[in-house]
């Protein structure tokens, strides 16, 4: 309940009433608020952590923080801000009471999980008691800096020594030489190891080998298979394909019977789904054969999508018009695919990017345009994903909802919950840094 609108009603006939109590209520009223904010704030980061820890968001959304942003409205960056944050104070149980009992602030928490660990999270607080949240912004990017040029040197230094070389020899062989970043050379170590496996453990079972390969032979034929698959992968870790036709100019090989597709770089049959996405935006060769091999068609020309139709179609999409994700890095996806004589004009082509172009031909999502011509996309088992989702049903009354609820939980924090402890001295950054670094 705003308790300013009730007061002031009575506040005339208060003979005691100072010029000057009304305006300090209403303050105490901001601050009180803005504390239920900064508890509800962090039941709401506990809740998206949990979310995020269960995957909730899996199944079309890129991340926690895009289906943050589609379901909530927020924008991309604080959504990710917010993702980022609840997962940090999962280890730091100061900060987090603090902003539970509202005497914290969302703006404070960011910064201060940026360096927080459980060993100076106590300091850091106590900092932030006594600043207000431009002081703790300056204190953590300062301390920041300071961390970071130590080690920023040495390491940059180290890090533009990094090369790889790859030269033909006298015998026609690939020479390869190179020095990596530690983690780039412990991944590669790793995933040699892991190609050599697949590749020879299917010889020993025959046993049949005549020669063994050595160690070294191993890695190297480990590392062709690496390259293979890269390639032939159907994306990396954020979700974009690898190997795009754009890049590597891809053929694939359709059978004209079968639908069987085979990626001419690798030779690796690729599945339906698939072979559809690659033809989809047809920047890449597409030979379809009969059954004795002879090619039948070279796709590419007529079903790439023209310019003015692409650029009609930037200007009409903007991006990626999956629910909530706008990327601008896209692919013209064929509503109704031209393999089924869908044409390649304004009304069947849609863009979206390469992870929901993925989406749509191979995780079984699907999408159609309805009568205003506006793209309804559906989840694999048939439920509609709106572009933008129905707003939670709310009391009438909300803020009186959320401060009821908060009693129930004994949150319950009054005008001088946030308010710092600073009485207005400057800032000493060399100070408070040195207090922290101790
Ligand atoms: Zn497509
Ligand atoms: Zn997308």
């Amino acid at each position: 309940m705003i308790q300013f609108a009730n007061t002031r009603h009575t506040s005339s006939s208060e003979d005691t009433e100072r010029p000057g109590d009304e305006i300090e209520r209403l303050g105490d009223e901001i601050a009180r608020l803005a504390a239920h904010i900064h508890a509800a704030t962090y039941r709401l980061l506990v809740l998206i952590r949990e979310f995020d820890e269960r995957e909730g968001w899996g199944g079309g959304f890129r991340s926690c923080a895009h289906w943050l942003g589609w379901r909530t409205g927020i924008a991309p960056g604080p959504s990710r801000e917010k993702v980022r944050v609840a997962k940090a104070l999962a280890g730091l149980p100061l900060i987090s009471g603090a902003m539970e009992r509202g005497a914290l602030s969302f703006s404070k928490a960011r910064a201060l999980t940026r360096v927080a660990t459980a060993e100076n999270e106590e300091a850091l607080l106590e900092l932030s008691e006594h600043g207000t949240a431009a002081h703790i912004e300056k204190i953590v990017r300062a301390w920041r800096r300071v961390d970071r040029q130590e080690d920023a040197e040495a390491e940059r230094e180290r890090h533009e020594s990094r090369y790889v070389n790859l030269h033909v020899d006298e015998d026609g062989m690939y020479v390869l030489r190179g020095r990596l970043d530690p983690e780039v050379g412990e991944l590669l170590e790793k995933a040699l190891a892991a190609a050599a496996d697949a590749l020879y453990r299917k010889s020993e079972d025959g046993a049949d080998a005549a020669v063994a390969p050595t160690a070294e032979q191993r890695r190297a034929d480990a590392l062709g298979l690496i390259a293979e698959r890269a390639l032939a992968a159907k994306s990396d870790e954020d979700g974009r394909p690898v190997g795009r036709a754009e890049r590597y100019q891809v053929v694939l090989h359709v059978e004209a019977n079968t639908g069987a597709s085979v990626l001419e770089s690798s030779g690796i049959g690729v599945p339906a789904g698939t072979s559809r996405r690659l033809s989809c935006d047809a920047s890449l060769v597409v030979m379809t054969h009969d059954e004795d091999g002879s090619v039948l068609d070279v796709g590419r020309k007529r079903r790439t999508v023209p310019p003015p139709i692409r650029r009609a179609l930037d200007h009409r999409d903007g991006g990626c018009r999956f629910p909530g994700c706008g990327l601008t890095y896209t692919d013209a996806h064929h509503i109704r695919h031209w393999a089924e004589g869908g044409e390649t004009k304004l009304g069947n082509l849609l863009l979206v990017c390469a992870t929901h172009h993925r989406a749509l031909h191979e995780d079984g999502f699907t999408v159609e345009l309805d009568g205003t011509g506006r793209p309804q996309f559906r989840r694999p088992d048939g439920r509609p994903l709106p572009a933008v989702p129905r707003a939670p049903r709310l009391g009438k009354d909300p803020v009186a909802d959320l401060e009821r609820e908060h009693r129930s939980r004994g949150v319950a924090p009054g005008p001088h919950t946030t308010t710092p402890l600073w009485l207005g001295e400057p800032l000493d950054l060399g100070l408070a840094i040195d207090l922290l670094r101790v």
